[in-house]
């Protein structure tokens, strides 16, 4: 579940450099002569998953500005603590969508949805917080509400439902490696240090327990897709 907006400690250096990031092609052989034309290009190794827009889910307008920030170098796994539901539908995406913004707007005040991305039981991905599918695409984040102390350099994917004791969705967990690959791929980040769970943060249970003990899962898929 999301945290409040508070970003007073700053930002932790990315520990990923950039020699790491290269370190498959180190010296440029790999890249040579033929065999660069049969390399695909980064946007072919991981694809944007179809991610819908606030418009189709019909979102609240923002209650002032969101902030556009930098890229992030972390992304952090949470789960909304909502019933597991099994309605897969995009309906019922959409619905849980409101929820989480109704929550985040009128109980905690927040000026918008918390997070940047949800994704659904059914496995959907949706847009979350005000522009933050077109900061994504311009290798940009946006300002969120969703891990306390690190709004700032982080980016945070909802996951509907509660994983304390039940597993995941195959769908659900299918479009988190899509989306993290994605998210790794534009942001040029090594999915074995970047994908944390809110827990590695803030003092919570969330993603819960079992979709905590997946994340090496998550992590080398995504590191497949890549
Ligand atoms: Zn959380």
């Amino acid at each position: 579940m999301t945290a409040p907006e508070n970003i007073q400690r700053a930002p932790q250096p990315a520990r990923l450099s950039r020699r790491t990031l290269l370190g498959a092609t180190a010296g440029g052989v790999l890249l040579g002569g033929v065999a660069a034309a049969a390399l695909p290009t980064a946007a072919q190794a991981a694809p944007a998953p179809r991610c819908y827009t606030r418009t189709e889910w019909s979102a609240r307008p923002p209650k002032s500005a969101t902030q556009v920030i930098a890229k992030p170098d972390h992304i952090v796994i949470h789960h909304t603590a909502s019933p597991n539901v099994t309605d897969y539908s995009l309906s019922a995406a959409y619905a849980v969508q409101h929820w989480i913004q109704n929550l985040h707007m009128d109980t905690n005040g927040w000026i918008d949805i918390g997070n940047q991305l949800t994704i659904s039981r059914g496995g959907f991905l949706m847009e979350g917080r005000s522009k933050s599918l077109t900061s994504i695409n311009n290798g940009q984040n946006v300002l969120g509400a969703q891990t306390a102390d690190n709004n700032s350099h982080t980016i945070g994917i909802e996951h509907e439902g509660i994983y304390v004791t039940e597993n995941v969705t195959t769908a659900l967990f299918d479009t988190s490696v899509l989306t993290c690959a994605w998210l790794c791929n534009t942001y040029g980040l090594d999915p074995h240090v970047a994908i944390v769970g809110h827990r590695d943060y803030n003092t919570t249970q969330c993603p819960g327990d079992v979709f905590y003990a997946r994340l090496p899962e998550l992590r080398d898929r995504v590191a497949a897709v890549l």
